[in-house]
């Protein structure tokens, strides 16, 4: 079969909640994918940062091997060998007490707000149906009916009521407008520390700390979702390191499951964990010795080849030379680390300049029309990077 029967199939099968570039990936390595014609691409998407280790990364694919030879799903009803270890060297690499294992970003983020509502009543004393939490508007946290009732955006939005009430949306990167918006009500307030899907929007230096701060002296929980900046991806292990912004809850995701498998997780010390108790929450899925076992090598990845310094170096390096090239349409190059986006000028429609970037052998995907994401795996050398730069600078020029 060619590329395009495969995506008759999904055409034709399949709901239309997507809209992909008409790629077709068949086959994987590292920073590159290849169709099933053979054409091979740079893939600056890294699906949203899922694939911060790189495609079949051989330390993660022999520990799957190895797993898939004693034992892969048990349900939380029995202990496994590997999930304590998993549990241990995630609270190891994120420097929190406790760790609650679950399999996708939405799943982790549905469990930081009921770990916070239940706080919020347990602890906190607020009376349980009253609890609210502050969130950013442009945000994206997953697409649950809780999770989607956070959100601003009328796609994600539109029909899918009634919405979860408890949610006071305010503006990002306004610490002031969050302390304005808490009550005594007020639980928790979840952010993104970079908003990705918003366009890689980086709030300005000293927000994260702010509201850090102001969590604290309002006795609220600081909830940060770090399931796209998170693994160092943003030149940090996690991206509220850019700064003294250490959050009471991480939602974590994407690269934890090293491109092989979903595997989300929420960390926090003790103080707020053990709101949960028997039979309060679950997952049958969450904490599998599958997903224990790739966890655990996805973390040895990131540390042994140090990927946090190398998103940092390159990270630096893409921007200096993307913003460098004369594209009269181009606004702005900004990011951190290998989370970059180029942000063209208002009403310009990125689709084709993706469709040629595709023709020229590199993947990228555009939100919000006019911005494009550049976000490749973490494994990228320096050489690699400037051959994918050169892409870029090729189509960027021809734009008019
Ligand atoms: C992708 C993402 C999610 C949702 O993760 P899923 O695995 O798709 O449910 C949540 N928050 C952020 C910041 C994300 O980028």
């Amino acid at each position: 079969m060619k590329s395009q029967d495969y995506i008759a199939l999904d055409n034709t099968y399949g709901a239309h909640n997507y809209h992909p570039l008409p790629v077709v990936i068949s086959q994987a390595k590292g920073c590159k994918v290849k169709d099933p014609e053979g054409k091979e691409y740079f893939d600056f998407l890294s699906a949203y940062s899922a694939v911060n280790q790189g495609h079949l990364h051989p330390h993660i694919v022999n520990a799957v091997k190895e797993q898939l030879e004693r034992v892969t799903l048990t349900s939380r009803a029995f202990h496994n060998d590997k999930m304590g270890l998993f549990l241990k060297k995630l609270c190891d690499f994120t420097g929190y007490e406790a760790a609650l294992p679950m399999n996708t970003g939405a799943e982790a983020v549905e469990t930081a707000l009921k770990a916070a509502r239940r706080w919020g009543a347990e602890v906190k004393k607020v009376p349980n149906g009253k609890q609210q939490i502050i969130c950013a508007e442009g945000n994206f946290h997953g697409r649950t009916i809780a999770v989607i009732s956070m959100s601003v955006d009328p796609e994600s939005l539109v029909n899918y009521g009634p919405y979860v009430p408890g949610f006071v949306k305010v503006p990002y990167a306004d610490a002031s407008a969050i302390e304005n918006a808490i009550t005594p009500e007020t639980v928790a307030v979840i952010i993104e520390p970079i908003q990705g899907e918003a366009g890689v929007v980086v709030p300005p230096a000293g927000y994260l700390e702010q509201v850090r701060k102001i969590c604290t002296k309002h006795n609220v929980l600081f909830i940060i979702d770090e399931i796209q900046t998170g693994f160092c991806r943003t030149g940090k292990r996690f991206a509220w390191q850019h700064e003294n912004a250490r959050p009471d809850i991480m939602c974590l995701g994407k690269a934890l499951g090293g491109g092989i498998m979903p595997i989300s997780a929420i960390v926090a010390d003790h103080k707020v964990m053990d709101v949960f108790t028997p039979g309060t929450h679950g997952s049958t899925f969450g904490g599998n010795p599958l997903a224990g076992a790739v966890g655990i090598a996805a973390m040895e990845v990131l540390e042994n080849e140090k990927l946090e310094e190398q998103a940092e170096r390159l990270g630096q390096l893409f921007r200096k030379e993307v913003s460098a090239i004369p594209c009269p349409k181009m606004k702005l190059v900004r990011g951190k680390g290998l989370l970059n986006a180029v942000v063209f000028e208002e009403g310009f429609e990125a689709w084709d300049v993706c469709m040629a970037l595709k023709n020229a052998g590199l993947l990228a995907k555009q939100t919000h029309g006019n911005i494009i994401r550049f976000a490749p795996p973490l494994v990228i050398t320096e050489k690699e990077l400037m051959e994918a730069i050169a892409i870029i600078k090729k189509v960027f020029m021809n734009i008019r």
